[in-house]
């Protein structure tokens, strides 16, 4: 699935300030509406500089997860994303105050959005609000679908050579006529704040290599399991699905954490059985409650990404939204699960948000 199909429990619910949108020309006379959430302060020549993901540290951290649980009673701990997402915005809220105080610097985020999906309009207008909410600088692009390729790159050209952007999001799928590969590509390494440059997930695979950015989503499991004291070297880890957005990622990032990792996908023969061998379980799979409390193993910790609409009758919107992992009975056999919605949505926009700040700070050299 791409990353715009994705049913998200990530917005946020900070009061808007947007400007009006403003029509602005461009080289292709195509409509394009550039809105601006917070105009830039302060202009500095770009620096090309290494930089590296950030993570950002509370000292008010959840209490640690203990492995030792036998199974039987429902006592799972739950893993409260949408806590560990706000303790994180409050964290970059700070640093970025601090960097515009310090050197007149504000962060910044442009997001290209082409075409007119309502839910890739929703997705972006959440990254907007939740970049106002933490003081960072928010730019859009909307291209009509019929653009081309070579539109887009010029877009994201110019936001390469914007001293004012330190962060490029295409947001996705593109329309079917375009090239995914041939758009990611042409954002500046340093800026994929998404982390899905050919080179940053390269670098994430290679022993001794530091990736700029890491994808958000994987990011925010790693994050997650970091805040709540588990213990991940040394543990056997099963990643569900292998996708390039999440899953990869995801393993690539447990295995640099000295997990021993599976990875399970929609072939592999008997994953109950690999998946039951887990102490970390990662789920990016995009099938409701596929993993049943049985396939786990007592104790286990569960991260469950997959974000999937159900019928409800009861609620009024006529679905809800649940997990890869039947919830009730994780948390029978569990030490510790994230909730859906409340787990590692609310974690993927702020981990935006801290790759976002990382490049601006390591652009001007900010500690
Ligand atoms: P995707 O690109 O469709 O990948 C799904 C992966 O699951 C594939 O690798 C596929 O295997 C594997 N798979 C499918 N059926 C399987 C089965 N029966 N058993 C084992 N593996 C199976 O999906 P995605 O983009 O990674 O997203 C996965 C889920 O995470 C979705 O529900 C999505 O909405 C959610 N998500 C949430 C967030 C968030 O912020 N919380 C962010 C991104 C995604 P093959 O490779 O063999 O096809």
């Amino acid at each position: 699935m791409s990353s715009s199909l994705i049913f998200t429990d990530s917005s946020t619910s900070t009061t808007s300030r947007l400007l009006p949108f403003a029509r602005t020309t461009n080289p292709f006379n195509a409509p394009v509406f550039f809105r601006r959430l917070v105009g830039p302060l302060h202009m500095r020549p770009f620096a090309s500089s290494s930089l590296r993901t950030l993570s950002i540290r509370s000292s008010n951290t959840p209490s640690p997860v203990i492995n030792d649980k036998s199974g039987g009673e429902a006592s799972a701990k739950v893993i409260d994303g949408k806590m560990v997402a706000k303790q994180i915005r409050d964290e970059i809220t700070a640093e970025v105050l601090k960097m515009k105080e310090a050197i007149g610097v504000i962060p910044g985020l442009a997001v290209i959005l082409v075409g007119d999906r309502k839910d890739s309009a929703t997705y972006v207008r959440n990254k907007k609000k939740a970049c106002e909410s933490v003081g960072i600088n928010s730019f859009e692009v909307r291209l009509p679908e019929d653009s081309t390729e070579q539109e887009v790159i010029r877009f994201i050209s110019e936001f390469n050579n914007d001293p004012s952007v330190h962060g490029i999001l295409v947001q996705l799928p593109l329309p079917s006529h375009m090239n995914e590969q041939n758009v990611l590509n042409a954002v500046n390494i340093e800026k994929d704040v998404d982390g899905f440059h050919p080179l940053n997930i390269g670098r994430l695979a290679m022993r001794g290599r530091d990736p700029l950015f890491v994808p958000c989503t994987p990011k925010g499991c790693i994050e997650l399991l970091h805040r709540y004291g588990v213990e991940i070297k040394g543990k056997r880890a099963v990643v569900i699905g292998r996708s390039n957005i999440v899953g990869m990622p995801a393993a690539l990032l447990l295995q640099r954490e000295d997990a021993t990792v599976s990875i399970v996908h929609s072939r592999t023969k008997n994953p109950e059985e690999i998946i039951k061998q887990a102490d970390i379980i990662i789920s990016a799979v995009g099938q409701p409650n596929m993993v049943r409390g049985s396939w786990l193993k007592p104790g286990a910790v569960v991260i469950d990404v997959g974000i999937n609409p159900v019928e409800d009758a009861k609620s009024p919107r006529g679905y809800k939204l649940v997990g890869d992992v039947c919830y009730e009975e994780a948390c029978n056999v569990a030490s510790a699960v994230t909730p859906v919605p409340g787990g590692v949505g609310p974690m993927t926009i702020a981990m935006l948000l801290s790759n976002t700040l990382s490049s601006a700070k390591k652009t001007h050299n900010f500690q």
